[in-house]
């Protein structure tokens, strides 16, 4: 016997008319891409996101097109995606930081029709323009006095594309199955690989995200999603902000710890969203200037490993709640989050703080398990690590044309392609990337795990370890160090630090010191790179 209720889609743009209607004059703060800050409003944002639509349905865009988006977190973007979504067209977000060839690949093999991007990018658009001729509309989101001055086809100021079209213009109807969003992974390994998100999976997965215990999202919240829209759908944050009525500052082009300062202070952010290296940047800044952060109440933090020393330092000197995160592109993006269990509620603060450290639980909706070598499952026990799998409505089950089919099983489980354990109360920890554990003498030992205590060093900005090969035991672990400016440290001070902290056989056999690490375009340690430079180091101890 079926249910007798009322089957009513779950489609994106019912979100922002939600917004527009419920929650019109809650605003929508941007550092615009042309320099100065910008106000609107959900319901102003509604009224464009229809007219974004009219306007692509009149220019004969329609279900399934994909088109690329490549802009900063802005007003403009959010209303570009929605009037996108509602006529059935998918956005398809490019990562401006990725190189050329590889922002070719991507919108080749996407097929976009038309691409929006903002100024600041214009001169990136005209170089790839001619090598993408799928793409038949430029639409620049600014207005016509700041057109930029590039060779393009049909290249259209956004304001003029918008102006005399529609803002009642009806939603198109379709299936909550219609694909809406297209984010390609980063690609560390192969080619970039598309993941297609739903209009249902995107509000299943706003719904999950804004829940209490994982991002809280309140309408009396005032939320700055530093993560970009273009990095796996700004954790959700352009969904579930709406969805509740939160005030959203967008903080355009300028990441910068001071920029971001600003921002938090002139319109009293209560919540914000980053990779840790945007908050090492903010804290170093804060340190400077002596500022401190009254009105700001949580921070999520993820992406990649939140080193404890941050954690720490919002919580216990500017007492900002940090929930650390784990997610990816593949599960639109969030899997688990840190915050405290109830049993934990009485714990002393550094005990907390071993939990806030785990990657997190996964709320309802993400189900999880780690798997050894041949797939049997391994015990939560905190202790065991293995290949961490994961299951649910906003995961995907494949990816765009079929790629990539060796990290799905006939049970619907997706392999992340990270090594982790999970604890009995359900949190769960990254040891590390599969392709980035050290193998020594038959047993792994955790680059990260390393890493994040040698951050807690006093002279050290970023910390990067790679597994280097030895003779006997394999390999044994290299520790790549940036020190702080100004900051003056030696191999013995660094390896005393880590001495007690880790097993002895974890300790890395060297320490070397740079002035930079590298980053990918989602801005994760890129430890390709360090192993193709570092990976034929001669460790002291390898003539044994
Ligand atoms: P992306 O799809 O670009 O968001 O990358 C996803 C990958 O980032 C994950 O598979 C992890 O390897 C890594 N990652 C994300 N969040 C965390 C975290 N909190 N700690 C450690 N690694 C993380």
């Amino acid at each position: 016997m079926l249910g007798l209720m009322q089957d009513w889609p779950l489609l994106v743009h019912k979100i922002i008319d939600h917004a527009a209607l419920y929650h019109g004059d809650r605003e929508i703060v941007s550092r615009s891409a042309e320099g100065p800050i910008v106000r609107t409003n959900y319901r102003e944002t509604g009224r464009r996101a229809r007219r974004v639509a009219h306007a692509l349905d009149r220019a004969g865009f329609a279900l399934g097109d994909r088109i690329a988006t490549m802009a900063w977190n802005t007003a403009r973007h959010i209303e570009t995606w929605y009037g996108i979504a509602g006529i059935g067209g998918i956005y398809h977000t490019l990562n401006p930081r990725l190189f050329l060839d590889q922002l070719v690949y991507i919108a080749n093999h996407a097929e976009d029709k038309a691409l929006f991007f903002d100024t600041t990018f214009a001169k990136l658009v005209e170089q790839i323009a001619p090598k993408i001729p799928s793409i038949r509309l430029y639409v620049a989101l600014t207005n016509r006095g700041h057109l930029p001055d590039i060779d393009v086809p049909n290249l259209v100021a956004y304001e003029d594309f918008i102006a005399d079209a529609r803002d009642d213009f009806a939603w198109k109807e379709f299936d909550e199955h219609t694909a809406c969003g297209l984010c390609y992974t980063s690609g560390t390994t192969g080619n970039p690989k598309g993941v297609l998100y739903s209009h249902r999976s995107n509000v299943l997965h706003a719904l999950i995200a804004g829940h209490a215990d994982a991002q809280g999202v309140r309408n009396i919240d005032t939320i700055l999603p530093v993560v970009p829209m273009f990095h796996a759908n700004a954790w959700a944050l352009a969904f579930a902000a709406p969805m509740a009525g939160a005030k959203l500052v967008m903080p355009g082009p300028k990441l910068d710890g001071a920029s971001i300062y600003e921002l938090l202070d002139t319109e009293q952010v209560t919540m914000t969203a980053a990779v840790p290296t945007v908050w090492l940047s903010l804290l170093q800044d804060l340190e400077k200037t002596g500022h401190t952060l009254p009105h700001l109440k949580r921070v999520l933090i993820g992406g990649s490993a939140c080193p404890r020393s941050i954690i720490e330092t919002f919580e216990k000197k500017y007492d900002v709640e940090v929930t650390h995160a784990w997610g990816m592109t593949e599960m639109s993006p969030l899997g688990t989050l840190g915050s405290l269990k109830a049993k934990l509620a009485g714990l002393p603060y550094e005990q907390q703080l071993d939990y806030k450290c785990k990657q997190g639980h996964p709320p309802f909706g993400v189900e999880m398990k780690i798997v050894d070598d041949d797939n049997r499952e391994l015990p939560r026990d905190g202790k065991a690590f293995g290949r961490l799998k994961v299951r649910g409505p906003s995961i995907a089950k494949a990816y765009f044309r079929g790629e990539g089919v060796d990290a799905f099983d006939d049970e619907g489980w997706f392999d992340t392609g990270d090594v982790a354990t999970v604890d009995p109360d359900g949190y769960m920890t990254i040891t590390d990337r599969a392709k980035d554990v050290i193998k020594s003498g038959g047993e792994w030992i955790s680059s990260i795990e390393i890493e994040n205590i040698a951050v807690g060093h006093p002279a050290v900005a970023e910390a990067a370890v790679i597994g280097v090969p030895h003779p006997k035991w394999d390999e044994r672990p290299l520790l790549i160090v940036v020190l702080k400016p100004g900051a003056s440290a030696g191999k013995e001070d660094i390896l005393g630090y880590l001495n007690g902290k880790i097993a002895k056989w974890w300790m890395p056999e060297e320490v070397v010191f740079v002035d930079e690490i590298p980053h990918t375009a989602t801005g994760k340690i890129q430890k390709t790179a360090l192993r193709e430079r570092f990976g034929k180091h001669r460790l002291p101890t390898a003539a044994e």
